[in-house]
Protein backbone atom coordinates (compact mmCIF):
# COMPACT_ATOMS: atom_id res chain seq x y z
CA UNK A 1 0.00 0.00 0.00
CA UNK A 2 2.66 2.40 -1.11
CA UNK A 3 1.56 6.48 -0.78
CA UNK A 4 -0.78 5.73 2.16
CA UNK A 5 0.89 7.45 5.39
CA UNK A 6 1.63 4.70 8.19
CA UNK A 7 -0.55 7.38 10.37
CA UNK A 8 -3.27 6.96 8.34
CA UNK A 9 -3.09 3.03 7.99
CA UNK A 10 -2.74 2.69 11.87
CA UNK A 11 -5.71 4.46 11.84
CA UNK A 12 -7.63 1.38 11.09
CA UNK A 13 -5.63 -0.73 12.73
CA UNK A 14 -6.30 0.72 16.42
CA UNK A 15 -9.85 1.73 16.33
CA UNK A 16 -11.12 -0.06 13.93
CA UNK A 17 -12.98 -3.39 14.36
CA UNK A 18 -10.87 -5.90 16.30
CA UNK A 19 -12.27 -8.83 14.00
CA UNK A 20 -9.51 -11.45 12.62
CA UNK A 21 -7.76 -10.90 9.37
CA UNK A 22 -10.68 -12.20 7.22
CA UNK A 23 -13.73 -10.94 8.94
CA UNK A 24 -15.31 -8.48 6.46
CA UNK A 25 -14.63 -5.64 7.87
CA UNK A 26 -11.17 -5.81 7.81
CA UNK A 27 -11.60 -6.46 4.20
CA UNK A 28 -14.04 -3.94 3.34
CA UNK A 29 -10.91 -1.82 5.29
CA UNK A 30 -8.02 -3.20 3.14
CA UNK A 31 -10.24 -2.56 -0.55
CA UNK A 32 -10.76 1.01 1.29
CA UNK A 33 -6.88 1.95 1.11
CA UNK A 34 -6.47 -0.14 -2.24
CA UNK A 35 -9.11 2.44 -4.29
CA UNK A 36 -7.45 5.43 -1.89
CA UNK A 37 -4.45 4.59 -3.10
CA UNK A 38 -5.90 4.10 -6.99
CA UNK A 39 -7.47 7.70 -6.60
CA UNK A 40 -3.82 9.20 -5.04
CA UNK A 41 -6.57 10.50 -2.34
CA UNK A 42 -5.39 13.62 -0.37
CA UNK A 43 -4.02 12.75 2.84
CA UNK A 44 -6.91 14.67 4.69
CA UNK A 45 -9.63 13.53 2.31
CA UNK A 46 -8.58 9.75 3.34
CA UNK A 47 -8.68 10.81 7.25
CA UNK A 48 -11.99 12.63 6.93
CA UNK A 49 -13.55 9.24 4.99
CA UNK A 50 -12.25 7.25 7.74
CA UNK A 51 -13.77 9.10 10.56
CA UNK A 52 -17.19 8.37 11.03
CA UNK A 53 -18.84 11.77 11.49
CA UNK A 54 -21.35 10.70 14.57
CA UNK A 55 -21.37 7.67 16.77
CA UNK A 56 -24.23 7.87 19.83
CA UNK A 57 -24.22 5.73 22.51
CA UNK A 58 -27.54 5.66 24.31
CA UNK A 59 -28.45 3.76 27.29
CA UNK A 60 -31.99 2.47 27.13
CA UNK A 61 -33.70 1.88 30.43
CA UNK A 62 -37.18 -0.85 29.84
CA UNK A 63 -39.60 -2.08 32.68
CA UNK A 64 -39.69 -5.41 31.83
CA UNK A 65 -42.76 -7.74 32.23
CA UNK A 66 -42.18 -8.64 35.57
CA UNK A 67 -42.08 -5.05 36.80
CA UNK A 68 -37.79 -4.79 37.29
CA UNK A 69 -35.88 -2.13 35.05
CA UNK A 70 -32.96 -3.19 33.01
CA UNK A 71 -30.93 -1.06 30.82
CA UNK A 72 -29.53 -1.73 27.14
CA UNK A 73 -26.84 -0.54 25.35
CA UNK A 74 -27.69 1.60 21.81
CA UNK A 75 -25.72 2.57 19.21
CA UNK A 76 -26.14 4.58 16.10
CA UNK A 77 -23.19 5.63 13.86
CA UNK A 78 -23.40 8.39 10.92
CA UNK A 79 -20.14 7.63 9.37
CA UNK A 80 -21.09 10.04 6.62
CA UNK A 81 -23.72 12.38 4.95
CA UNK A 82 -22.22 14.26 2.22
CA UNK A 83 -24.28 12.89 -0.62
CA UNK A 84 -27.05 12.98 1.52
CA UNK A 85 -28.88 11.95 4.67
CA UNK A 86 -27.63 9.15 6.09
CA UNK A 87 -29.58 5.24 5.68
CA UNK A 88 -28.64 2.38 7.45
CA UNK A 89 -30.22 -0.51 9.48
CA UNK A 90 -30.48 -0.82 12.98
CA UNK A 91 -29.91 -4.49 14.14
CA UNK A 92 -30.72 -6.29 17.73
CA UNK A 93 -28.05 -8.81 18.63
CA UNK A 94 -26.52 -9.73 21.90
CA UNK A 95 -22.84 -9.09 20.42
CA UNK A 96 -23.31 -5.70 19.03
CA UNK A 97 -20.75 -3.56 19.28
CA UNK A 98 -19.69 0.02 18.52
CA UNK A 99 -16.92 -1.12 15.80
CA UNK A 100 -18.63 -3.53 14.24
CA UNK A 101 -21.69 -0.74 13.80
CA UNK A 102 -18.92 1.55 12.41
CA UNK A 103 -17.39 -0.35 9.86
CA UNK A 104 -21.42 -1.36 8.76
CA UNK A 105 -21.95 2.37 8.60
CA UNK A 106 -19.12 2.97 6.40
CA UNK A 107 -19.94 -0.01 3.98
CA UNK A 108 -23.20 1.62 3.72
CA UNK A 109 -21.70 5.28 2.29
CA UNK A 110 -20.08 3.01 -0.32
CA UNK A 111 -23.15 0.45 -0.78
CA UNK A 112 -25.42 4.29 -1.60
CA UNK A 113 -22.49 5.78 -3.44
CA UNK A 114 -21.92 2.79 -5.79
CA UNK A 115 -25.53 3.06 -6.66
CA UNK A 116 -25.89 7.07 -6.91
CA UNK A 117 -28.60 7.00 -4.42
CA UNK A 118 -28.27 10.29 -2.73
CA UNK A 119 -27.47 8.95 1.00
CA UNK A 120 -24.53 8.76 3.11
CA UNK A 121 -24.04 5.30 5.49
CA UNK A 122 -24.89 4.92 8.85
CA UNK A 123 -25.85 1.72 11.42
CA UNK A 124 -27.39 1.14 14.85
CA UNK A 125 -27.84 -1.37 17.16
CA UNK A 126 -28.90 -2.16 20.22
CA UNK A 127 -27.42 -5.10 22.33
CA UNK A 128 -29.70 -7.09 23.04
CA UNK A 129 -30.97 -10.87 22.54
CA UNK A 130 -34.40 -10.45 21.39
CA UNK A 131 -35.70 -14.05 21.83
CA UNK A 132 -35.38 -13.82 25.34
CA UNK A 133 -37.92 -10.35 25.02
CA UNK A 134 -41.68 -10.36 24.84
CA UNK A 135 -43.28 -8.48 22.17
CA UNK A 136 -44.29 -5.38 24.66
CA UNK A 137 -40.96 -5.50 25.92
CA UNK A 138 -39.27 -5.14 22.10
CA UNK A 139 -41.42 -2.51 21.89
CA UNK A 140 -41.04 -0.79 25.01
CA UNK A 141 -36.83 -1.08 24.16
CA UNK A 142 -37.39 -0.13 20.60
CA UNK A 143 -39.81 3.01 21.52
CA UNK A 144 -37.23 4.44 23.95
CA UNK A 145 -34.60 3.71 21.61
CA UNK A 146 -35.71 5.91 19.28
CA UNK A 147 -36.74 8.26 21.79
CA UNK A 148 -33.10 8.66 22.68
CA UNK A 149 -32.18 9.38 19.15
CA UNK A 150 -35.12 11.43 18.33
CA UNK A 151 -32.20 14.54 17.68
CA UNK A 152 -30.48 11.96 15.26
CA UNK A 153 -32.57 10.35 13.00
CA UNK A 154 -35.35 12.33 10.68
CA UNK A 155 -36.48 11.87 7.25
CA UNK A 156 -33.40 14.92 5.93
CA UNK A 157 -31.31 13.29 8.95
CA UNK A 158 -30.72 9.88 8.93
CA UNK A 159 -33.37 6.93 8.23
CA UNK A 160 -32.88 3.61 10.00
CA UNK A 161 -34.34 0.44 8.17
CA UNK A 162 -34.57 -2.97 8.91
CA UNK A 163 -31.21 -5.24 10.04
CA UNK A 164 -30.26 -8.72 11.77
CA UNK A 165 -33.56 -9.37 13.67
CA UNK A 166 -35.51 -6.23 13.36
CA UNK A 167 -38.62 -5.83 10.78
CA UNK A 168 -41.39 -4.43 10.05
CA UNK A 169 -43.00 -4.01 13.53
CA UNK A 170 -40.09 -2.35 14.64
CA UNK A 171 -39.60 -0.22 11.49
CA UNK A 172 -43.78 0.70 12.54
CA UNK A 173 -42.57 1.31 16.25
CA UNK A 174 -39.90 4.04 15.93
CA UNK A 175 -42.03 5.06 12.66
CA UNK A 176 -44.80 5.92 15.49
CA UNK A 177 -42.45 7.03 17.98
CA UNK A 178 -40.60 9.78 16.17
CA UNK A 179 -44.05 10.72 14.50
CA UNK A 180 -45.68 11.07 18.14
CA UNK A 181 -42.80 13.64 19.25
CA UNK A 182 -43.04 15.66 16.13
CA UNK A 183 -47.07 16.00 16.10
CA UNK A 184 -46.97 15.14 12.91
CA UNK A 185 -47.05 11.47 10.89
CA UNK A 186 -43.28 11.16 9.71
CA UNK A 187 -43.53 8.63 7.42
CA UNK A 188 -40.31 8.76 5.29
CA UNK A 189 -38.58 8.53 9.15
CA UNK A 190 -37.42 4.89 8.47
CA UNK A 191 -37.97 2.65 5.33
CA UNK A 192 -38.86 -1.13 5.30
CA UNK A 193 -42.18 -0.16 7.07
CA UNK A 194 -45.29 -2.49 6.38
CA UNK A 195 -46.74 -1.29 2.86
CA UNK A 196 -50.12 0.14 4.28
CA UNK A 197 -47.80 2.51 6.71
CA UNK A 198 -46.26 3.85 3.77
CA UNK A 199 -43.87 1.09 2.49
CA UNK A 200 -42.86 0.28 -0.69
CA UNK A 201 -44.50 -2.08 -3.52
CA UNK A 202 -41.50 -4.59 -4.26
CA UNK A 203 -39.31 -4.39 -1.16
CA UNK A 204 -39.06 -7.63 0.04
CA UNK A 205 -37.51 -8.73 -3.54
CA UNK A 206 -36.12 -6.02 -4.49
CA UNK A 207 -32.14 -7.11 -3.31
CA UNK A 208 -32.92 -10.45 -4.91
CA UNK A 209 -34.07 -8.82 -8.09
CA UNK A 210 -30.92 -6.06 -8.17
CA UNK A 211 -28.70 -9.72 -7.89
CA UNK A 212 -30.14 -10.72 -10.95
CA UNK A 213 -30.23 -7.61 -12.63
CA UNK A 214 -26.46 -7.16 -12.41
CA UNK A 215 -26.08 -11.52 -12.76
CA UNK A 216 -27.93 -10.99 -16.36
CA UNK A 217 -25.45 -7.45 -17.04
CA UNK A 218 -22.24 -9.52 -16.36
CA UNK A 219 -23.47 -12.58 -18.73
CA UNK A 220 -24.27 -10.28 -21.67
CA UNK A 221 -20.74 -8.88 -21.13
CA UNK A 222 -19.04 -12.43 -21.27
CA UNK A 223 -21.51 -12.61 -24.38
CA UNK A 224 -23.50 -15.95 -22.11
CA UNK A 225 -26.98 -16.63 -22.54
CA UNK A 226 -28.93 -16.74 -19.42
CA UNK A 227 -31.16 -19.74 -20.68
CA UNK A 228 -27.73 -21.23 -21.56
CA UNK A 229 -26.44 -21.16 -18.13
CA UNK A 230 -26.26 -22.89 -14.74
CA UNK A 231 -26.56 -21.32 -11.59
CA UNK A 232 -25.49 -22.45 -7.67
CA UNK A 233 -27.78 -20.39 -4.92
CA UNK A 234 -26.25 -21.10 -1.49
CA UNK A 235 -28.84 -19.67 1.07
CA UNK A 236 -32.09 -19.72 0.83
CA UNK A 237 -33.69 -16.78 2.51
CA UNK A 238 -35.40 -13.67 1.16
CA UNK A 239 -32.12 -12.85 -1.26
CA UNK A 240 -31.49 -16.68 -2.13
CA UNK A 241 -34.80 -18.10 -3.13
CA UNK A 242 -35.81 -14.26 -5.36
CA UNK A 243 -32.42 -14.91 -6.83
CA UNK A 244 -33.27 -18.27 -8.17
CA UNK A 245 -36.40 -17.65 -8.96
CA UNK A 246 -36.02 -14.91 -11.03
CA UNK A 247 -32.85 -16.78 -12.87
CA UNK A 248 -35.41 -19.70 -13.03
CA UNK A 249 -37.67 -17.47 -14.95
CA UNK A 250 -34.76 -16.15 -16.95
CA UNK A 251 -34.69 -20.16 -18.09
CA UNK A 252 -31.14 -20.62 -16.00
CA UNK A 253 -30.66 -23.94 -15.08
CA UNK A 254 -30.36 -24.14 -11.27
CA UNK A 255 -28.47 -26.67 -10.61
CA UNK A 256 -28.29 -26.59 -6.95
CA UNK A 257 -30.19 -24.51 -3.72
CA UNK A 258 -28.79 -24.93 -0.14
CA UNK A 259 -29.97 -23.59 2.81
CA UNK A 260 -28.94 -23.83 6.72
CA UNK A 261 -30.18 -27.87 6.30
CA UNK A 262 -27.74 -28.83 3.60
CA UNK A 263 -27.21 -28.40 0.07
CA UNK A 264 -29.66 -29.96 -2.54
CA UNK A 265 -28.09 -30.96 -6.31
CA UNK A 266 -30.22 -31.43 -9.48
CA UNK A 267 -28.20 -31.74 -12.60
CA UNK A 268 -31.23 -31.59 -14.53
CA UNK A 269 -32.08 -28.53 -12.99
CA UNK A 270 -34.43 -27.52 -9.99
CA UNK A 271 -38.01 -26.00 -10.22
CA UNK A 272 -37.54 -23.45 -8.01
CA UNK A 273 -41.26 -22.46 -7.88
CA UNK A 274 -41.69 -26.13 -6.25
CA UNK A 275 -38.53 -25.78 -4.02
CA UNK A 276 -40.06 -22.14 -2.49
CA UNK A 277 -43.57 -24.09 -2.43
CA UNK A 278 -41.96 -26.59 -0.57
CA UNK A 279 -39.84 -24.91 1.71
CA UNK A 280 -43.18 -22.44 2.57
CA UNK A 281 -45.12 -25.63 3.51
CA UNK A 282 -41.97 -26.77 5.85
CA UNK A 283 -41.42 -24.11 8.30
CA UNK A 284 -39.15 -22.13 6.02
CA UNK A 285 -36.78 -25.33 5.74
CA UNK A 286 -35.72 -27.46 2.65
CA UNK A 287 -34.77 -29.85 4.98
CA UNK A 288 -35.79 -33.11 3.34
CA UNK A 289 -36.77 -32.00 0.28
CA UNK A 290 -37.07 -35.10 -2.74
CA UNK A 291 -36.11 -33.57 -5.88
CA UNK A 292 -32.41 -33.12 -5.50
CA UNK A 293 -29.84 -34.97 -4.03
CA UNK A 294 -28.00 -33.95 -0.63
CA UNK A 295 -24.71 -32.25 -0.96
CA UNK A 296 -22.74 -30.40 1.19
CA UNK A 297 -22.77 -26.46 1.51
CA UNK A 298 -19.06 -26.42 1.16
CA UNK A 299 -19.58 -29.25 -2.15
CA UNK A 300 -22.04 -27.17 -3.08
CA UNK A 301 -19.80 -23.48 -3.50
CA UNK A 302 -17.47 -26.08 -5.36
CA UNK A 303 -19.56 -26.93 -8.00
CA UNK A 304 -18.60 -26.13 -11.83
CA UNK A 305 -21.72 -23.80 -12.94
CA UNK A 306 -21.86 -20.39 -14.82
CA UNK A 307 -22.76 -18.49 -12.14
CA UNK A 308 -22.53 -18.67 -8.18
CA UNK A 309 -24.72 -16.94 -5.60
CA UNK A 310 -23.65 -16.70 -1.98
CA UNK A 311 -26.85 -15.24 -0.36
CA UNK A 312 -26.00 -16.87 2.94
CA UNK A 313 -23.45 -15.39 5.07
CA UNK A 314 -20.40 -14.07 5.39
CA UNK A 315 -17.33 -15.35 4.82
CA UNK A 316 -18.04 -18.78 2.77
CA UNK A 317 -15.07 -17.96 0.61
CA UNK A 318 -11.74 -17.84 1.91
CA UNK A 319 -8.01 -18.45 1.22
CA UNK A 320 -8.88 -22.32 2.10
CA UNK A 321 -11.88 -23.00 -0.73
CA UNK A 322 -10.99 -20.24 -3.31
CA UNK A 323 -8.59 -21.99 -5.90
CA UNK A 324 -11.60 -24.94 -6.23
CA UNK A 325 -14.51 -22.10 -6.92
CA UNK A 326 -15.81 -22.96 -10.55
CA UNK A 327 -17.96 -20.19 -11.72
CA UNK A 328 -16.99 -17.89 -14.36
CA UNK A 329 -19.52 -15.54 -12.06
CA UNK A 330 -19.85 -15.14 -8.39
CA UNK A 331 -22.29 -12.36 -7.52
CA UNK A 332 -22.26 -11.98 -3.65
CA UNK A 333 -25.94 -11.66 -2.76
CA UNK A 334 -24.60 -11.39 0.79
CA UNK A 335 -22.79 -9.24 2.80
CA UNK A 336 -18.92 -10.53 2.64
CA UNK A 337 -19.41 -13.58 1.22
CA UNK A 338 -15.89 -13.34 -0.28
CA UNK A 339 -13.15 -12.33 2.01
CA UNK A 340 -10.25 -10.20 0.75
CA UNK A 341 -7.92 -12.96 0.76
CA UNK A 342 -9.93 -14.70 -1.59
CA UNK A 343 -10.03 -12.21 -4.08
CA UNK A 344 -6.89 -12.49 -5.62
CA UNK A 345 -7.09 -16.11 -5.85
CA UNK A 346 -10.65 -15.90 -7.51
CA UNK A 347 -9.12 -12.99 -10.23
CA UNK A 348 -6.11 -14.83 -11.49
CA UNK A 349 -8.48 -17.83 -12.03
CA UNK A 350 -10.81 -15.72 -13.79
CA UNK A 351 -13.56 -15.29 -11.82
CA UNK A 352 -15.40 -11.90 -12.04
CA UNK A 353 -17.09 -11.16 -8.81
CA UNK A 354 -19.80 -8.95 -8.91
CA UNK A 355 -18.93 -7.66 -5.28
CA UNK A 356 -21.66 -7.18 -2.44
CA UNK A 357 -21.83 -2.96 -2.18
CA UNK A 358 -23.27 -3.39 -6.14
CA UNK A 359 -25.00 -6.94 -6.57
CA UNK A 360 -27.19 -6.43 -3.09
CA UNK A 361 -28.05 -2.90 -3.41
CA UNK A 362 -31.27 -3.20 -5.35
CA UNK A 363 -32.17 -3.77 -0.97
CA UNK A 364 -31.24 -0.17 -0.24
CA UNK A 365 -32.32 1.45 -4.14
CA UNK A 366 -35.95 0.18 -2.98
CA UNK A 367 -35.29 1.92 0.47
CA UNK A 368 -35.02 5.16 -1.49
CA UNK A 369 -37.95 4.68 -3.30
CA UNK A 370 -39.72 4.26 0.12
CA UNK A 371 -38.46 7.37 1.04
CA UNK A 372 -38.83 9.18 -2.31
CA UNK A 373 -42.85 8.00 -2.18
CA UNK A 374 -43.46 9.03 1.02
CA UNK A 375 -41.82 12.07 1.05
CA UNK A 376 -44.11 12.55 -2.47
CA UNK A 377 -47.72 10.70 -0.47
CA UNK A 378 -48.19 9.30 -4.08
CA UNK A 379 -46.60 5.71 -4.17
CA UNK A 380 -46.02 3.86 -6.96
CA UNK A 381 -47.31 -0.13 -8.65
CA UNK A 382 -44.53 -2.89 -8.26
CA UNK A 383 -43.86 -2.54 -12.20
CA UNK A 384 -42.74 0.85 -11.93
CA UNK A 385 -40.59 0.15 -8.95
CA UNK A 386 -39.18 -2.95 -10.55
CA UNK A 387 -38.28 -0.51 -13.93
CA UNK A 388 -36.77 2.18 -12.37
CA UNK A 389 -34.51 -0.84 -9.74
CA UNK A 390 -33.58 -2.38 -12.72
CA UNK A 391 -32.83 0.70 -14.38
CA UNK A 392 -30.57 1.80 -11.50
CA UNK A 393 -28.36 -1.22 -10.93
CA UNK A 394 -28.05 -1.63 -14.78
CA UNK A 395 -26.75 1.36 -14.76
CA UNK A 396 -24.23 1.45 -12.20
CA UNK A 397 -23.17 -1.92 -12.94
CA UNK A 398 -22.16 -0.46 -16.41
CA UNK A 399 -20.19 2.75 -14.63
CA UNK A 400 -18.45 0.24 -12.49
CA UNK A 401 -17.63 -1.76 -15.66
CA UNK A 402 -16.06 1.22 -17.00
CA UNK A 403 -13.91 2.06 -14.22
CA UNK A 404 -13.03 -1.67 -14.68
CA UNK A 405 -11.91 -1.19 -18.13
CA UNK A 406 -10.33 2.04 -17.47
CA UNK A 407 -7.86 0.92 -14.55
CA UNK A 408 -7.73 -2.45 -15.74
CA UNK A 409 -8.98 -3.46 -11.89
CA UNK A 410 -11.50 -6.22 -10.93
CA UNK A 411 -14.85 -5.14 -10.71
CA UNK A 412 -15.08 -4.58 -6.68
CA UNK A 413 -11.55 -2.74 -6.51
CA UNK A 414 -13.95 -0.70 -9.44
CA UNK A 415 -16.74 -0.13 -7.07
CA UNK A 416 -14.91 1.14 -4.11
CA UNK A 417 -13.21 3.49 -6.95
CA UNK A 418 -16.13 4.91 -8.14
CA UNK A 419 -17.93 4.83 -4.87
CA UNK A 420 -14.96 7.02 -2.82
CA UNK A 421 -14.38 9.03 -5.72
CA UNK A 422 -17.86 10.04 -5.79
CA UNK A 423 -18.23 11.14 -2.37
CA UNK A 424 -14.69 12.69 -2.52
CA UNK A 425 -15.30 14.51 -5.69
CA UNK A 426 -18.70 16.32 -3.98
CA UNK A 427 -16.81 16.40 -0.49
CA UNK A 428 -14.47 19.04 -2.67
CA UNK A 429 -17.18 20.52 -4.02
CA UNK A 430 -19.36 21.04 -0.74
CA UNK A 431 -16.13 22.10 1.11
CA UNK A 432 -15.06 21.80 4.90
CA UNK A 433 -17.61 23.88 7.22
CA UNK A 434 -16.11 26.24 9.20
P1 LIG B 1 -32.55 -14.79 5.38
O1 LIG B 1 -32.46 -14.98 6.84
O2 LIG B 1 -33.88 -14.54 4.74
O3 LIG B 1 -31.91 -16.06 4.63
C1 LIG B 1 -30.66 -16.59 4.93
C2 LIG B 1 -30.57 -17.96 4.28
O4 LIG B 1 -29.25 -18.49 4.46
C3 LIG B 1 -31.51 -18.98 4.90
O5 LIG B 1 -32.00 -19.83 3.87
C4 LIG B 1 -30.59 -19.78 5.84
O6 LIG B 1 -31.07 -21.09 6.09
C5 LIG B 1 -29.35 -19.79 5.02
N1 LIG B 1 -28.13 -20.08 5.76
C6 LIG B 1 -27.76 -19.61 6.97
N2 LIG B 1 -26.58 -20.13 7.32
C7 LIG B 1 -26.20 -20.93 6.30
C8 LIG B 1 -25.09 -21.74 6.08
N3 LIG B 1 -24.10 -21.84 6.97
N4 LIG B 1 -25.02 -22.42 4.91
C9 LIG B 1 -26.01 -22.32 3.99
N5 LIG B 1 -27.08 -21.58 4.15
C10 LIG B 1 -27.20 -20.90 5.31
O7 LIG B 1 -31.53 -13.61 5.04
P2 LIG B 1 -31.49 -12.69 3.76
O8 LIG B 1 -32.28 -11.46 4.03
O9 LIG B 1 -31.77 -13.50 2.55
O10 LIG B 1 -29.96 -12.24 3.77
C11 LIG B 1 -28.93 -13.08 3.30
C12 LIG B 1 -27.65 -12.28 3.18
O11 LIG B 1 -27.89 -11.16 2.32
C13 LIG B 1 -27.10 -11.66 4.47
O12 LIG B 1 -25.70 -11.61 4.34
C14 LIG B 1 -27.66 -10.26 4.45
O13 LIG B 1 -26.87 -9.38 5.21
C15 LIG B 1 -27.52 -9.96 2.98
N6 LIG B 1 -28.38 -8.87 2.52
C16 LIG B 1 -29.75 -8.94 2.64
C17 LIG B 1 -30.52 -7.89 2.17
C18 LIG B 1 -32.01 -7.96 2.22
O14 LIG B 1 -32.66 -7.03 1.71
N7 LIG B 1 -32.61 -8.99 2.78
C19 LIG B 1 -29.92 -6.74 1.62
C20 LIG B 1 -28.53 -6.70 1.51
C21 LIG B 1 -27.78 -7.77 1.97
Amino acid sequence: MANIPSSLTSFYKEPGPKLDKESPFESMMERFRFAAEILQLDEGLFQYLASPVKQVIVSIPVVMDDGKIKVFEGFRVIHDNVLGPSKGGIRFAPDVNLDEVKALAAWMTWKCAVVNVPFGGAKGGIRCNPKELSKHELERLTRRYTANLLEVFGPDRDIPAPDMNTDEQVMAWIMDTYSMNSLKTETAVVTGKPIILGGSQGRKEATGRGVVTVTLAALSKMGLMPNKTTVVVQGFGNVGSVSAELMYEQGAKIIAISDISGGYYNAEGIDIPEAISYMNANNRSLEGYENAQPISNEELLELTCDVLIPAAKEDQIGRHNAHKIDAKIVAEGANGPVTANADSILEENGVMVIPDILANAGGVTVSYFEWVQDRQGYFWTEERVNRRLNRMMRSAFDNLYAVCEKHNITMRQAAYVYAIDRVAETLKLRGIYA
